[in-house]
């Protein structure tokens, strides 16, 4: 068994123990008897060092130029093209997604370094002419200061990427606090910016618990902005918190995300697509297509084939290229996905295949679930509304195009949506009408690319965006400028009267 390594926070370009003493173990959720690493169990003492690293190498950072600070940026993206494999070896061993999914969680981090590079040499503002004579007034963006980031586990380096790409490249300084149960993948991410030339506490690293450096890092005075991906539950506590010292908040937070396939429907397409819509990342995906809403007239047929395709899924240890389906990410996650089946069953869905843990042989290391599909779905049941974050999706009759398309926005999230239909009539209405911050049409829930905006609306978010250019403004402030070289007085709103 290979030594164990201890993962070090990272605070003013030195690699520390925390201050506690103290440290937490991580195991791999296919195979517990794996120990991926031991890390810093931190508190309010280490965030407060780090966000005071932060703070002072932003009065440097913010003045070296977008271009160069850009440059960077592109040489960590291509280190991370070199580093790939190890990258998704490692986040499969901590997260227990398949290697295929973990090398395309890298990619993301690899398409967004090289994205945000390239918005160093645009960060464009906005000039226009002014309502006065010899007068030049333009638009231009700032960075905000230091940005605390708190990111969830099931994108271990694809989301930290989405926040510390663009934090950076706008001149601000970064603090993070990955998600307990995925830290190295931001250790390793850390590492190469480290190696790559970063300077010291441009970059940050605290891990830990929620509470004990989530908490202190939200409601710290030196921080400017928070980027806080996870669930609605906690994303409630950030947005109170941030409120009340009125500190910039972004939240990227939970989905029930529904897949409507309509009569004209292209069948094995839609069922391709719920297949990999529910059970990618194990249905732990914020965009995971956890509701099918069919229309009548296809609805036998559409399900026969979803379950037959979720029974044959090879469900296993991710670090192997024949496995579609990883484990739950611990086994609370675990036991809450059980929950949910039984909730559902109480409720009187139809259990159609699935519906317990998957146990014998290497089965008992890890905690793996069956991809489960319930059928008979109503809107008022708790399975429909509420999102489980695991291997079971739902099927819901619908009657037409308007119902469907009802039911789909009958939740509080409004992440994902998508419809799988010949008739452009149909797919024009559907993405008008249903109310998400993502929409596909003939492809499911899930897919997002990274020069687009990324986000919700509804109880999933707050009005901002990550990714794409949209991704920036969370991280810069707009300062309106005006230069007057007239030089007499001249009044605005006044003087051209
Ligand atoms: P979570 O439990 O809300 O945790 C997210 C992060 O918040 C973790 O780093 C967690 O630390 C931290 N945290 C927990 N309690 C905190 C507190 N009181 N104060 C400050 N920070 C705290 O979510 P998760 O289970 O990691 O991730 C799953 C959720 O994320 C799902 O709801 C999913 O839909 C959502 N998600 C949304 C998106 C999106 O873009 N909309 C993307 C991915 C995931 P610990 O790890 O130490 O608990």
């Amino acid at each position: 068994m290979a030594e164990v390594i201890r993962y070090k926070n990272y605070i003013g370009g030195q690699w520390v123990e925390s201050r506690s003493g103290e440290t937490f173990e991580n195991r791999n959720p296919a195979n517990t008897d794996d120990v991926v690493g031991i890390f810093q169990k931190s508190n309010a003492n280490d965030v407060n060092e780090a966000v005071a690293a932060a703070k002072e190498a932003f009065n440097k950072w913010r003045l070296v130029p977008a271009p160069k600070r850009a440059e960077l940026l592109l040489r960590i993206a291509d280190r991370v093209v070199r580093e790939k494999e190890r990258l998704a070896r490692d986040m499969t061993r901590e997260m227990g997604k398949v290697l295929n999914e973990t090398r395309g969680d890298v990619q993301e981090a690899i398409d967004l370094g090289y994205f945000m590079a390239g918005e160093g040499r645009r960060l464009h503002g906005v000039t226009t002419p002014s309502e006065l004579p010899n007068k030049f007034q333009m638009c231009v963006r700032q960075p905000k200061g230091v940005a605390g980031m708190i990111t969830p586990w099931n994108f271990p380096v694809a989301i930290p990427s989405w926040k510390m790409m663009p934090a950076l490249v706008c001149g601000n300084t970064v603090v993070i606090k990955p998600a307990t149960d995925t830290p190295l993948s931001v250790c390793h991410y850390v590492k190469i910016m480290e190696e790559e030339g970063i300077p010291p506490g441009v970059v940050n690293l605290v891990t830990g618990s929620g509470g004990s450096v989530g908490m202190p890092l939200m409601t710290h005075k030196d921080v400017a902005v928070i980027s806080f991906t996870g669930s609605t539950e906690i994303g409630r506590k950030v947005s109170e918190a941030c409120a009340r010292d009125f500190r910039g908040c972004h939240l990227e937070m939970g989905g029930k995300n529904c897949i409507l396939v309509m009569d004209d429907a292209d069948i094995d397409l839609a069922v391709d697509g719920a297949v990999w819509g529910a059970f990618g990342t194990t249905g732990q995906r914020c965009t995971a297509s956890s509701r099918m809403i069919v229309h009548k007239n296809v609805i036998k047929e559409f399900t026969d084939k979803l379950v037959a395709r979720a029974r044959a899924l090879n469900v296993g240890n991710g670090l192997d290229e024949s496995v579609e389906m990883g484990p739950a990410i611990n086994e609370s996650q675990m036991n809450t996905v059980l929950e949910y089946i039984e909730i559902g069953k109480k409720e009187g869905a139809r259990l159609l295949c699935g519906g317990e843990r998957l146990t014998g042989g290497d089965y008992d290391k890890g905690f793996f679930t069956m991809p489960t599909v319930f059928a008979d779905v109503t809107s008022d049941m708790r399975i429909f509304q509420e999102e489980i974050f695991g291997s079971v999706t739902s099927v819901t009759v619908c009657e037409s195009l308007e119902d469907g398309i009802d039911l789909c926005n009958n939740t509080a999230y409004g992440l994902s949506g998508s419809i799988y239909t010949r008739d452009v009539n149909n797919a024009f209405r559907a993405m008008r009408d249903i109310y998400t911050g993502l929409f596909y049409v003939n492809a499911p829930t899930i897919g997002a690319e990274v020069h687009l905006p990324f986000g919700g609306v509804k109880d999933t978010g707050n009005g901002h965006r990550e990714a794409g250019v949209a991704g920036i403004d969370v991280f810069s402030e707009w300062k309106s400028i005006y230069v007057d070289f007239s030089g007499t007085i001249q009044r605005a709103q006044i003087d051209n009267r």
